[in-house]
């Protein structure tokens, strides 16, 4: 027992040596024992720097929406503004005449935004490259994307269009497909990013 500390197996020992009561405590070499290691599951999560709380493995903090990989203070849309946003959307295809909104979608596209989302400061980001999803990636997230899912949810009641309620991420399929989440982006820290590289350090 008194050589605890010289076996090849190192702390897990304690647990397997024949100890009586408390005599672990009584061993001079080891006056405070070290815990053994906790396994990996139960290690301390990455800390949110919004909120301070233990954020979990997952891509935002689950208790502030602070997104894990972007710089503080850009948060997951609320589902709220999501859904306010396609609202918005449509009232904004109509008062534009549909072409209108055609041209401004084409032309915010490069900065992973759509004109709802561009006046309610929210942002499309693409997860891998953790940046803003750059022209193209919207075009396959908006076009193809919604379509598609548009399809499936004609015969499954618009079950998949209310898919963030119960999404950790307060991901929709189509950013399921085009691997991304929607921030918000209150001080436009994200702005030009999807040309000029990786976010990180908020515009001047
Ligand atoms: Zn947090």
């Amino acid at each position: 027992m008194t050589k605890n500390h010289d076996e090849p197996w190192g702390t897990g020992a304690e647990h397997q040596a024949p100890a009586g009561p408390r005599q672990w405590e009584q061993r001079p070499e080891h006056p405070h024992p070290v815990a053994p290691a906790a396994p990996a599951a139960l290690q301390p999560l990455v800390e949110c720097p919004t909120c301070g709380k233990a954020a979990g493995d997952e891509l935002s903090c689950q208790f502030c929406g602070q997104v894990l990989f972007l710089p503080r203070g850009i948060t997951l849309s609320t589902a709220g503004l999501r859904f306010g946003g396609y609202l918005l959307e449509g009232v904004l295809i109509i008062c534009t005449l549909v072409i209108g909104w055609l041209v401004w979608t084409l032309i915010v596209f490069q900065y992973g935004q759509t004109p709802g989302k561009q006046l309610l400061h929210m942002r499309v980001v693409h997860i891998p490259q953790a940046r803003t999803a750059g022209w193209w990636r919207m075009a396959f997230r908006e076009i193809v994307a919604k379509t598609i899912v548009g399809f499936l949810a004609a015969v499954t009641f618009a079950i998949p269009y209310f898919w963030l309620l119960w999404d950790r991420n307060r991901q929709e399929l189509w950013d399921k497909m085009a691997t991304t989440l929607v921030v918000s982006d209150r001080e436009d820290r994200l702005r030009l990013t999807s040309s000029d590289g990786r976010v990180g350090t908020p515009q001047p």
